[in-house]
């Protein structure tokens, strides 16, 4: 089956050769077969009207926390009361983890990958890491994979506070060997009161031998060497990036390590937000990502990661769409994503507005009409003038069902 939507106001392809297009069309079958302006658009089995809106690719968030059991609440309204954040509180988050069913912590995944997909994320990366034993962590992981196929093994996320001694020894050994089969990556929060760089590099390598490629928390909370190490281990992605020296910078300048920013961390510990002007004048890639998790950044929304990184962090908003879609494709090293040119995988947005500008310029507004992955619509909206309704049925399936690949 193909499917022809055509009348868009505003194609967003990312690619190089086709740039952005002026009433546009584009033809899907689970990738991108045609791409041009509507007058030229070839026949398919299905046409939608999206009646000049925009459209986009889906975002690709390559970070996110999403196995977790319980919610901090109560920790954010004191932080925001002038409590500091130090990163203890992953703890909270371990105990009620360990408690959950695999049920609960299923139940609670799908809600979050469903809320982001209503949001436009069509890609998502699942991380682990509030186990911390080798039996919390392989469900977390295997929980993760029924969901995504981007899934990293975070048990060097805190050690955990009942056995901290030998943590280092269990996460490159038994954690490892019990997680391996479930995950596609491997990641260490490289922190001060987390692990150290020499932890850092022992538990990517381990990572790195059992056949997982290497991601890192880096410079979060202090311009520590997290992001040094990132270019020594060729990680697809160092995250975080708030306290860089020049070095630093230089470093990923010259690394094909993309810097992923999670201003949704800073929004959410009043910290001060990572400087994306910076990056990208040296040349860095540059992606955006939620973080989304309980403590430090509980939102799934890229929208609102934009409207952040275009308001706080020095972007345009081309420069910070594009490091939602094409920048999270590179942070996963996934060629096939974050862009709309024929043979790309057919993951796309269609917005209630005429332009990607709006995403950043009208912030906390619904505007994502409608999603597609691999060309199957997730329909929205159901009410009367809704864009795509426009022409008849288009396999919509439930947002919660959504396994995102
Ligand atoms: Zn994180």
């Amino acid at each position: 089956m193909s499917l022809l939507i055509t009348n868009i106001g505003e194609l967003t392809t990312n690619d190089p050769e086709l740039g952005v297009l002026r009433d546009a069309a584009i033809v899907v079958g689970e990738r991108v077969e045609w791409v041009g302006p509507a007058a030229a658009a070839p026949a398919a089995d299905e046409r939608v009207d999206v009646r000049g809106a925009a459209v986009l690719p889906g975002f690709v968030d390559s970070h996110s926390h999403l196995v977790f059991a319980g919610d901090r609440a109560p920790e954010f309204a004191a932080r925001m009361a002038g409590e500091p954040y130090t990163g203890g509180g992953i703890r909270t988050t371990v105990a009620a983890t360990r408690a959950a069913t695999d049920d609960q912590l299923r139940a609670n995944v799908a809600r979050l990958v469903g809320e982001a997909l209503r949001q436009g994320t069509t890609t998502i990366e699942i991380k682990s890491g509030y186990g911390l034993s080798t039996l919390d962590e392989a469900r977390s992981v295997r929980i993760a994979r029924e969901f995504t196929d981007e899934v990293t093994f975070l048990g060097a996320h805190v050690k955990p506070a009942d056995s901290p001694d030998g943590y280092v020894d269990l996460v490159t050994g038994p954690m490892l060997d019990a997680c391996a089969e479930y995950a596609g990556w491997v990641d260490v929060f490289c922190e001060r009161g987390a692990f150290d760089v020499a932890e850092s590099r022992r538990v990517l390598k381990a990572g790195i031998a059992a056949g997982l490629r290497p991601r890192i928390h880096a410079n979060q909370l202090t311009m520590g060497g997290g992001v040094q190490l990132a270019v020594e281990l060729d990680c697809a992605s160092a995250d975080h990036c708030t306290h860089l020296s020049d070095a630093d910078v230089d470093a990923l300048a010259h690394s094909d390590t993309v810097a992923t920013l999670l201003p949704g961390a800073e929004f959410s510990t009043r910290a001060p937000y990572p400087d994306a002007r910076r990056l990208l004048a040296a040349g860095v890639t540059v992606a955006l990502a939620s973080d989304c998790n309980p403590g430090s950044s509980y939102t799934s929304s890229m929208p609102f990661c934009i409207a952040l990184a275009v308001r706080d962090m020095g972007m345009t908003p081309t420069e910070a769409v594009w490091a939602a879609t094409a920048g999270g494709a590179r942070a996963l090293r996934r060629p096939d994503l974050g862009h709309l040119a024929p043979g790309a995988s057919a993951d796309l947005i269609v917005l209630d507005a005429p332009s990607h500008l709006h995403l950043a310029y009208r912030p906390g507004v619904p505007l994502i009409a409608s999603v597609a992955r691999k060309g199957t619509f997730h329909s929205l909206c159901v009410e009367e003038g809704h864009l795509l309704n426009a022409s008849g049925p288009h396999h919509p399936e439930s947002p919660h069902k959504g396994v995102l690949s």
